[in-house]
């Protein structure tokens, strides 16, 4: 586990900031650096990156909690965690990326309901989030305050309409953001359906805001319980004292954890980060449950890596790790769902046996 430093941050730079607003979710939102020239104050911008992305300071969604902030070492250039929240000129120069690489725009039937799979439904609570990952691939999406209003009628009629439905993903921008009060309401009204057998919540708030898992939330989540918590944690760094304790909250009571990473280049896109960051989570009882290849969305070009990078990192996991610290590696494609890319083990295959390829390279003949 990365030694927390966020106390000393807090010290040197919110010397009149007590532990206990450190650490309530409310002052870390209400404190979040959301303009180039406050966070110059903690990571001098070089001129030339400071002038160009003044030019685009209106699209920018620059937002960064405190405590996000506090995991950057600022002496690095390339540091993961400033890579995955400061903006970067190379976002507004790229010619290839994509406003809707997920094609979920035509999966709307309704409003903020994404219909891609028969039996699930993703619905979309809010747009906006503490942290703007720079790699999202709903980023055309992004709000800007941290008000937000649901239409939530058109979610229960569509269920209603559509018997084959029986989960729906809290998603967003960010869920955990909205109100206690407002959350519940929402698990309230599902929990009422006889239909909804699955609920499951995407949410980053142990990476970037790892105060808002309180008790309160926590009590809210038991009372509608199970919950399927589904988290994003891309870089041992991320794990700290503080998202430890988030996470070993949820899941002493009776939360299940899945985490999905995001294959993002100079970031983690190789086996010794990914290994380190898989076998940290299994130890505070995560399941890493998906790898994904970064979506081609506009502005994200360069932290995308290839594919085949990709099944490279997990053919090495494979025979390194346990298979519950292995996430499955897949993409997502444009309006067809998500396909897993499996490392090929199959060499030759007929009707009397298979010849498969074990995690040494070896090669053996199973009698089918
Ligand atoms: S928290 Fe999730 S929705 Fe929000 S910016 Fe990050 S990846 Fe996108």
């Amino acid at each position: 586990m990365v030694k927390d430093s966020t106390f000393n941050f807090k010290e040197y730079y919110y010397p009149l900031v007590s532990d206990k607003e450190w650490l309530d979710y409310r002052w870390q939102l209400s404190n979040r650096i959301t303009n180039l020239e406050d966070l110059h104050n903690y990571l001098k911008i070089n001129d030339q990156d400071f002038s160009y992305l003044k030019k685009f300071e209106d699209r920018l969604n620059l937002s960064i909690t405190p405590y996000y902030l506090s995991l950057i070492n600022p002496l690095d250039e390339f540091d993961p965690i400033k890579l995955q929240c400061v903006p970067s000129p190379l976002e507004f120069q790229d010619d290839e990326g994509m406003e809707d690489p997920l094609g979920e725009e035509s999966l709307m039937n309704v409003k903020d309901v994404i219909h891609k799979y028969p039996d699930r439904i993703l619905f979309l609570v809010t747009n906006q989030c503490p942290v703007y990952c720079r790699h999202c691939f709903r980023r055309n999406k992004w709000g800007k305050s941290l008000e937000t209003k649901i239409d939530f009628q058109n979610l229960i009629e569509y269920i209603k309409k559509n018997s084959e439905v029986r989960e729906v993903i809290i998603s967003g921008g960010e869920p955990l953001i909205l109100s206690s009060d407002h959350l519940e309401s929402i698990l309230k009204e599902l929990r009422k359906i006889d239909q909804i057998e699955v609920i499951r919540i995407a949410s980053r708030v142990p990476v970037v805001l790892p105060q808002r898992i309180d008790e309160e939330i926590i009590q809210i989540l038991k009372n509608y319980s199970p919950i399927w918590f589904i988290t994003h944690f891309n870089h041992p760094g991320e794990i700290t004292e503080l998202s430890t304790k988030a996470l070993r909250k949820l899941i002493e009571n009776g939360i299940a954890v899945l985490n999905q990473s995001v294959l993002l280049k100079g970031i983690n896109d190789d086996s010794k980060t990914l290994e380190k960051l898989f076998r940290n989570l299994i130890k505070i009882g995560v399941k890493p449950y998906y790898l994904f290849q970064c979506d081609p969305a506009k502005g994200v070009k360069h932290l995308r890596t290839s594919v085949f990078k990709g099944i490279e990192i997990i053919k090495e996991l494979n025979g390194k790790l346990s298979g519950i610290a292995v996430p499955k590696f897949a993409i997502d494609l444009q309006g067809g769902g998500k396909v897993n890319l499996e490392p090929n083990s199959i060499e030759s295959i007929n009707e009397n046996s298979i010849v498969v390829k074990n995690f040494q390279g070896k090669l053996y003949e199973y009698k089918t």
